[in-house]
C-alpha cells in the first residue's frame, strides 16, 4: 500500500547540492591573524566539515592588513518567493572597497554566497540571491560580510544571526518548542503545530540516545497545505511528484500535505526526515550508503506507521521469500519483493535496525553511526559493534524474524547510491 511517498527517495543530484559543491570548490582564503583584531580564527568557511557544528556561528570576526572597518546601515530583506537581499554601507579606512560579499546560512555547515554590487546613488552595497537554488520560505538567515579594500586588506565580519526568510506571515501560523519550528500553512487543521510539537518532544531522548546528542540547531518543519503554493519556490527542484523534500542546507523539512492526515504527518513524516537530518550531522563522512540502509534508520524514528512494516517482513519470513540484506547488494529502499509489494528496502531497513537496538540498544545505534566513515563501510562497522561476522548478523536476524537461517541467493539489485562527494543531502518525497 502507497498512501504516499515520504520514503520514496529520489536519488538526483538537485542544483541546490551542485552549487554548494561550488561554493565549496571556491575556496575562500584563510585569512592570517591580524594584529590588529582579537584572536581571529583562520578558520576555513567553504569547508563544511572544518567547523564543529556547534560552535559554527560562533566564528568572530577576522581580517588581515591594518584597515579598520565599518560595516553601517546593515539590513536585510525577504521578497518570497523571488529571494533575499542584503545591504549595508561599508568602508575601509585605507581605500576604497573593491569587493564585497555576503555569505548566508540557513543551518551549520552549509552556506552559500553572491557578491554585492555598489549603488552610487545610495553608496550601499547590495547582494542578491534570486532564489535559482529554489529555497522555501522561512528558513533562518544568517549571514556574515566579507570585504576587501584596493590595498588588499579583507574582513571578514561576524555571523549576524536571527533573520528569517519569510512569506506573507498572515499565512502561516508558527509553533516552537526546544525540538523544533513549525512552520502551518493556513488550511491545514488547527492541531497540525501542536500535534508536531509532541511528536518532536516523544522522541527527543530517541535522538539523543541514538545519535550522542541532539541536532546542533532547531529544526523547521515547514508544513503546505496546498500544491499552488508549494511550488512557488521549487525553482530547478527535479520532480514535479515531489510532495515534500529535507535539506540540511536548509536545516528543515518542507512538505505539503496530501491527504496522509495530520497524526501520519506529524508523528511519522516529520519524525522520519527529521532522522535525516540527523544523520547528516552526526555521519556526514559515512553517508550516504546504500539507501535501505539510510531509509531504513529514518524510518527507526517513526512512531506512526503507514502499515505494519515488520509485520510485512515476517510475512516474507514465512512464506520463505525473505531477501538477503547484509550479504551481497541488497534491496534498494523502493524496490519490490518478492511479495509483490514496494518499498522492500524501507521495510527490510527498517526491521533491521529494529532488530539491531532491540539487541544491542540505542547506543549501538550510536557507536555504529559513529564508526561509519570513508574507509569503515556499513558491514564492518557493525562487526566491530556486535563482534560478529556479517554472515552471522545476517544469520541472527533472520532467525528473530522467524525466516531460515540461511539467507537465499543475494538478490541482484544494484545498490543505489549517491556521489560519495556530494553534501548536503536532499531526501525527495515522491508521491509517484
Ligand atoms: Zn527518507
Amino acid at each position: 500500500m502507497m498512501k504516499k511517498g515520504r520514503r520514496n527517495l529520489v536519488p538526483i543530484v538537485l542544483s541546490i547540492a551542485l552549487l554548494l559543491m561550488m561554493f565549496a570548490a571556491m575556496s575562500f582564503q584563510a585569512i592570517a591573524q591580524s594584529g590588529a583584531t582579537a584572536t581571529p580564527t583562520p578558520s576555513d568557511d567553504s569547508n563544511g566539515g572544518a567547523t564543529e557544528p556547534r560552535d559554527y556561528y560562533a566564528d568572530p570576526a577576522s581580517s588581515t592588513g591594518d584597515a579598520e572597518w565599518t560595516i553601517e546601515e546593515r539590513s536585510f530583506t525577504s521578497n518570497y518567493p523571488n529571494g533575499f537581499q542584503f545591504s549595508a554601507r561599508v568602508s575601509s579606512s585605507k581605500g576604497d572597497i573593491e569587493n564585497a560579499t555576503v555569505m548566508w546560512s540557513h543551518a551549520p555547515r552549509n552556506q552559500g554566497r553572491r557578491a554585492a554590487t555598489y549603488d552610487e546613488s545610495t553608496g550601499l552595497f547590495t547582494s542578491v540571491y534570486d532564489n535559482s537554488e529554489g529555497t522555501p520560505p522561512w528558513v533562518a538567515v544568517n549571514y556574515r560580510w566579507l570585504l576587501t579594500d584596493t590595498a588588499g586588506n579583507t574582513y571578514r565580519s561576524e555571523w549576524f544571526m536571527g533573520e528569517e526568510y519569510y512569506d506573507d506571515p498572515s499565512q502561516w501560523e508558527r509553533f516552537e518548542s526546544e525540538d523544533i519550528i513549525v512552520f502551518v500553512e493556513e488550511g491545514l487543521p488547527e492541531d497540525t503545530g501542536q500535534q508536531t510539537l509532541d511528536a518532536m518532544a516523544a522522541q527527543r531522548e530517541t535522538y539523543r540516545q541514538a545519535w550522542g546528542d541532539v541536532l546542533s540547531y532547531r529544526p523547521r518543519a515547514i508544513l503546505f497545505s496546498n500544491r499552488a503554493s508549494f511550488d512557488e519556490w521549487r525553482v530547478g527542484q527535479g520532480n514535479p511528484n515531489v510532495i515534500g523534500q529535507t535539506n540540511a542546507a536548509w536545516g528543515g523539512i518542507v512538505q505539503v500535505v496530501s491527504g496522509g492526515g495530520v497524526i501520519d504527518l506529524a508523528w511519522g513524516t516529520v519524525l522520519h526526515e527529521v532522522g535525516h537530518l540527523y544523520q547528516d550531522e552526526f555521519v556526514p563522512a559515512g553517508l550516504p550508503v546504500a539507501t535501505w540502509q539510510n531509509e531504513g534508520n529514518a524510518t527507526l524514528f517513526e512512531l506512526y506507521q503507514m502499515y505494519d512494516y515488520e509485520q510485512r517482513v515476517r510475512d516474507l519470513a514465512a512464506s520463505g521469500q525473505l531477501p538477503a540484506l547484509l550479504i551481497g547488494s541488497g534491496p534498494s529502499q523502493n524496490s519490490q519483493g518478492p511479495d509483490g509489494r514496494n518499498r522492500l528496502g524501507y521495510d527490510m531497513g527498517y526491521v533491521f535496525y529494529k532488530w539491531f537496538v532491540e539487541v544491542y540498544g540505542l547506543d549501538a545505534h550510536r557507536q555504529l553511526t559513529e564508526m561509519l566513515g570513508p574507509s569503515v563501510g556499513f558491514n564492518a562497522a557493525l562487526e566491530q559493534v556486535t563482534g560478529l561476522t556479517t554472515q552471522e548478523i545476517e544469520r541472527r536476524w533472520r532467525t528473530w524474524l522467524g525466516a531460515s537461517a540461511d539467507a537465499p541467493t543475494p538478490i541482484p539489485i544494484p545498490t543505489m547510491r549517491f556521489p560519495p562527494t556530494v553534501t548536503p543531502f536532499i531526501f525527495p518525497t515522491a508521491s509517484n
